[in-house]
């Protein structure tokens, strides 16, 4: 049997961290080697050996899980969201040092989804583009990372800025329409996530790929 990876889970005690955590406990491909939080990011650089880092934290979290990557050169999966211009170059440029890989959504389903919306841009250039996104009452960042980023892959494709929409509400975990809007006619591309586990499997899994690639800047669609 292949030695697992070893993890570091970046925001253990969050959300998504919780769910990486019980789902890589029970993979043998891999095993948590250490775990961080926003009180021992001061600490980093105490933690036990790690070849990949998983990142669900915020962007100072982001921040200081990019540095310890580098600082170890090992490699850093992270889907946190709300980044900065500033924060994604500097991620592009360590991708040149380490294997670096960032996705706003790690469900195949989203990434299907912005395959299908690249499509319909293409026909579909006059029409009014609206992006809806709905999430949990403790979501941060507005518009969603998953919402800019169809946003970018719609406008790419028909040249119209998209309108964003965004809601907060009860323990959503993320519902996603693409909706193109002609005159007498509509296209509505829905993506809906019902369990934050379809994420953490999709980071777990490029984990596991990552761990195996050269230093680079990586898409989670090149993994698939
Ligand atoms: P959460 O608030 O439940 O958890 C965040 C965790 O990060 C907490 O444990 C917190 O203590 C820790 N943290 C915050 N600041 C930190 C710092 N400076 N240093 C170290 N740790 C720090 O949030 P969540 O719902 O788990 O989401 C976390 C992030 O992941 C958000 O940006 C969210 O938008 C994003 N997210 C991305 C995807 C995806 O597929 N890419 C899916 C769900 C959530």
């Amino acid at each position: 049997m292949e030695t697992p990876v070893r993890l570091l889970i970046h925001g253990a005690s969050g959300r998504m961290g919780q769910a990486l955590m019980r789902l890589a406990q029970n993979d043998a491909r891999l095993r948590v080697s250490a775990q961080s939080g926003s009180r021992e990011s001061d600490r980093l650089r105490d933690l036990p050996e790690f070849d990949v880092a998983i990142d669900f934290s915020s962007p100072e979290g982001f921040d200081a899980v990019l540095a310890l990557c580098l600082e170890r050169g090992k490699s850093l999966v992270s889907g946190t969201t709300g980044l900065s211009a500033g924060q994604f170059a500097a991620l592009e440029a360590a991708g040149a040092r380490i294997p670096v890989l960032w996705a706003s959504n790690f469900s195949l389903g989203v990434a299907v989804l912005d395959r299908l919306v690249g499509q319909a841009g293409q026909w579909l250039k006059d029409w009014q583009l609206d992006i809806l996104e709905s999430h949990h009452i403790h979501k941060k960042d507005a518009p969603s990372g998953t919402a800019l980023s169809l946003g970018r892959t719609a406008e790419a494709a028909s040249g119209k800025a998209p309108v964003y929409h965004s809601l907060r509400g009860g323990d959503i975990v993320g519902e996603h329409t693409v909706q193109f809007t002609g005159m007498g006619e509509r296209i509505e591309l829905t993506h809906r996530a019902t369990n934050r586990d379809i994420f953490a499997q999709g980071a777990l899994f490029a984990a596991v790929r990552l761990s195996a690639k050269m230093n680079g800047h990586y898409r989670f669609d090149d993994l698939l």
